[in-house]
């Protein structure tokens, strides 16, 4: 029997997430060879990215141009996905494993009477065809194994954990679907807050993140950090000791009451490695950990330790990389 699978894209400021193609890849990864993989994208830049979206490897993509779905509202959007999966059969649908994804997963499951799984990092199936999941809890300390026996299931894949496909030549048609969600309903955006980031990639989706802790004794000196961020294309990280400090703002935190990231890359320096900073960062696939105390906790998660001053290290390790990665 053929399963259909919709694969949900995200697209901000006008460009189609990363994480999204990623989402394709676990489709891509839980697929027997006739199943059917199909997207949507919603909001006014949805057909404009259904090719980069199509080239991931999917059969077709729904697109629909409703302007009051440029913003992944759960309600708004939960409405849209359900429309789309029951006009396509599907029996699985998969988000990219952004803050929007985990948050929109819940209400499409709700409302399409499905199982709901955030957090996933592998799909398989169990012998009787049911859906065999792995997620992460405890703070990276154990994998959960789930078997969804529900008939339909709604999945929130964890960034990083599946790798996007190479795109391909094919021409998959993209077909519109009506707008016309309605009014909001049982929420309204009133307004956006900026919230400061880091310059560089986002935080929670980037394949490198470097952070610094209060080891680098002051913000000005923080720019050490940030340094070596740049040169490796890296997002900016910092422990709450940083951000309690106010050397840098909230939205830089990692941790139990910050962000929580899977970079393949997470450079840690100055952070002792507290259990409410390791819960947010210890899923990272390599961990490089710079520390003058070779006792710090960190060492223990840590995939490659160096042991010294980060006022030496750092300079010298951003030198190094630029000169490697020839940036001038
Ligand atoms: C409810 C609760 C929630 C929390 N949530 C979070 C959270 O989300 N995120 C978070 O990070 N923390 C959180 N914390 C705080 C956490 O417990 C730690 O206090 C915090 O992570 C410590 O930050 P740090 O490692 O930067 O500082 P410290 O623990 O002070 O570590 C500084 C490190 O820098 C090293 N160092 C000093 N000088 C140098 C040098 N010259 N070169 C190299 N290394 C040097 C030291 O050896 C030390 O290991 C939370 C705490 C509580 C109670």
């Amino acid at each position: 029997m053929t399963a259909r699978v919709l694969v949900i894209g995200e697209i901000r400021d006008g460009h189609l997430l990363a994480s999204s193609l990623e989402a394709v890849g676990a489709a891509r990864a839980c697929a027997g060879p006739s199943d059917r993989l199909e997207g949507l994208l919603v909001g006014p830049a949805a057909a404009a990215a259904s090719p980069a979206f199509a080239a991931a490897g999917l059969a077709s993509v729904a697109c629909v141009a409703d302007a009051a779905l440029e913003r992944p509202t759960p309600w708004a959007w939960s409405r849209a996905i359900v429309a789309a999966a029951t006009a396509a059969g599907a029996e699985l649908v998969i988000l990219a494993g952004t803050a929007a994804g985990r948050d929109v997963a819940g209400r499409v499951a709700a409302r399409w009477e499905a199982a709901a799984v955030t957090g996933v990092t592998a799909i398989g199936r169990a012998p009787g065809g049911r859906l065999r999941l792995s997620r992460p809890v405890f703070g990276g300390r154990a994998t959960q194994e789930v078997e969804v026996a529900a008939p339909r299931a709604v999945l929130a894949v964890r960034p990083h954990a599946f790798p996007a496909p190479a795109p391909t030549a094919s021409a998959a048609p993209a077909t519109e679907l009506p707008g016309g969600t309605g009014p909001e309903g049982d929420g309204r955006i009133l307004g956006f807050e900026h919230v400061e980031g880091g310059a560089g990639p986002d935080l929670g989706d980037a394949a490198v993140v470097v952070s610094g802790g209060r080891g680098v004794r002051a913000a000005d000196n923080f720019s050490l950090i940030e340094e070596l961020a740049r040169s490796l294309g890296a997002a900016v990280g910092a422990s709450r000791a940083v951000t309690d400090a106010g050397w840098r703002p909230v939205s830089y935190q990692v941790g139990q009451t910050g962000k929580s990231v899977t970079p393949q890359l997470y450079v840690a320096v100055g952070i002792s490695g507290a259990i409410q900073h390791l819960v947010g960062m210890v899923s990272s696939r390599v961990i490089v950990a710079i520390n003058s105390d070779a006792q710090a906790p960190i060492f223990r998660v840590a995939d490659y330790g160096i042991v010294g001053d980060l006022f030496a290290i750092v300079p010298a390790l951003t030198r190094e990389v630029r000169r490697v990665r020839g940036i001038a």
